[in-house]
């Protein structure tokens, strides 16, 4: 793919950059191996007073980076607004609390060991790869680069080619904070260049957000190489409502849940899992709901669904959808791109899957959703399980008993009670099965790329 801003709405080609050359990739990953040596011996107090600072300048830039995300990848303009605010809150949030979070950890009562005293100590891994998608170009990428900045490690970024400008703007946001130069740098490569710069030695770990392909690879050649990696995939979260849920809420917030971003979010809620007794009340709110949505240009502040922000994207979530239909899916909205230029598509609601629907088991990135008829919770957490992938999950019901059921029963990294899916600083995020390994975020994320180096003393 080449590297290229190609703007969703239009399909016009408006920036082409060429990649960087052997020359240039080398001359990043020295500076940001010698960047991770120098980081290392800094305070927290001073990555701190870097961070906070980079934070003030997206902060005070976030009106043009919210332009910047809306043309290369789509998404409506505050959207893209609310993404430059999340990640200024999350710089600020491993500033303050990055200390805390890798502070020593004693053992009580050392002498079960033989010593006078013996304890945990996290430590920096080095320069760190991190593979990156577009679907939140920023967010994707402050969620790994500030707790692994703030932990004594430097980030080494290949982003996605669609999105190079945000993958530029990230180049420099952390220097223009204060962090000595190569402490966050990009590289303009394409994916096929990412296995050797694994395989450099002066990369320690890696990080890879995108899809289930990409993380088999990046996951097998990190794992040749014996280093640390931490894989966000795909999704297909179940949206569970119950008898008892607040029907009106429930329905408001699973429209919201699928169609954010444009529906190319990876914890949207993506199968909607309906108990018989409020089947027929909740898809007919639902599908209209959908159906009454303002879909077009994402820079018109009231515009709710953009398009999608590739070309292939629409393409295979058309063939998804056409697939369904064929096996003899029951079509309640939407179904077909509109004509004109973008890569826009209707938002679509599916009943009646058949067994052998591609949508039963793969991830629909964009605004389609799939309904299915559950007789119990018992029911519903099997439809809910029946998928390779274990992201995330939300559980509508006011039965406590059911609450605490769906808690334990749901096969997912997360289960929302009464909510949909968020992703927040303060809480851990990632998956299971094939959706991936390792967490993002709070204490479990910041530790991931640390040494957590035992000491023992006699
Ligand atoms: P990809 O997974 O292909 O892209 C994500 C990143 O991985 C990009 O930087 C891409 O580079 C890179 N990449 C792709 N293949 C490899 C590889 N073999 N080795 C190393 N790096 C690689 O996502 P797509 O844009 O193709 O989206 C396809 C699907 O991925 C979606 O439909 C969705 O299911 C899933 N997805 C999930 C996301 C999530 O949040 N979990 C985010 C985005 C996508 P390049 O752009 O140069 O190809």
């Amino acid at each position: 793919m080449a590297i290229a801003v190609i703007n969703p709405t239009t399909g016009a080609t408006e920036r082409t950059l060429e990649p960087h050359d052997a020359d240039e990739i080398e001359r990043r990953v020295a500076a940001a191996h010698a960047a991770a040596q120098a980081l290392r011996g800094e305070t927290y107090a001073q990555r701190a007073a870097w961070m906070r600072a980079a934070a003030d300048v997206l902060e005070s830039e976030a009106e043009d980076v919210a332009v910047m995300i809306t043309r290369e990848m789509g998404k409506p303009i505050a959207q893209s607004r609310a993404e430059a605010h999340k990640c200024v809150k999350n710089m600020r949030f491993y500033a303050d609390r990055a200390e805390e979070f890798l502070a020593d950890e004693p053992l009580d009562d050392p002498s079960s060991v033989g010593a006078s005293a013996a304890w945990a100590r996290y430590e920096p891994l080095g320069a760190v790869l991190a593979v990156m998608p577009w679907n939140y170009p920023l967010w994707q990428v402050i969620r790994f680069a500030a707790p692994a900045l703030m932990a004594g490690n430097s980030g080494v970024l290949k982003h996605a080619s669609n999105v190079p400008e945000s993958a530029l703007y990230l180049d420099t946001l952390f220097t223009r904070g204060g962090f000595p130069e190569g402490s966050f740098t990009t590289l303009l490569i394409g994916a096929s260049a990412v296995d050797a710069v694994i395989d450099d030695p002066r990369i320690t770990a890696v990080t890879l957000t995108g899809s289930e392909p990409a993380g088999r690879s990046v996951g097998a050649r990190a794992g040749g190489q014996v280093k640390k990696a931490v894989l966000e995939l795909g999704g297909s979260d179940p949206f569970i409502v119950m008898p008892s849920a607040d029907l009106d809420k429930a329905v408001s917030t699973a429209v919201t849940a699928r169609i954010n971003n444009n529906g190319q979010s990876c914890i949207a809620g993506k199968r909607f899992i309906i108990h018989s007794d409020v089947y027929d009340a909740f898809v007919s709110g639902f599908t209209d709901a959908m159906a009454a949505l303002t879909v077009g240009d994402p820079m018109d502040e009231s515009v709710q669904v953009g398009p999608l922000a590739t070309r292939s994207g629409r393409d295979e979530l058309a063939e998804l959808v056409d697939d369904a239909v064929e096996k003899g899916a029951t079509l309640l909205t939407g179904g077909s791109a509109p004509e004109g230029d973008g890569w826009f598509y209707a938002p679509t609601v599916l009943a009646d899957l058949p067994e052998g629907a591609r949508l039963v088991m793969e991830e629909a990135f964009g605004p389609v959703a799939t309904v299915y008829r559950a007789e119990s919770a018992e029911h519903a957490v099997e439809i809910a399980n029946q998928t390779t992938f274990g992201l995330s999950s939300s559980a509508w019901t006011e039965d406590a008993q059911e609450q605490e059921y769906f808690q334990s029963a749901l096969d997912a990294g997360a289960v929302f009670i009464n909510g949909m899916t968020i992703s927040y600083p303060e809480l851990p995020f990632g998956g299971i099965k094939d959706s991936g390994f390792g967490r993002e975020l709070a204490a479990a994320g910041i530790r991931e790329f640390c040494n957590l180096k035992t000491v023992w003393k006699a």
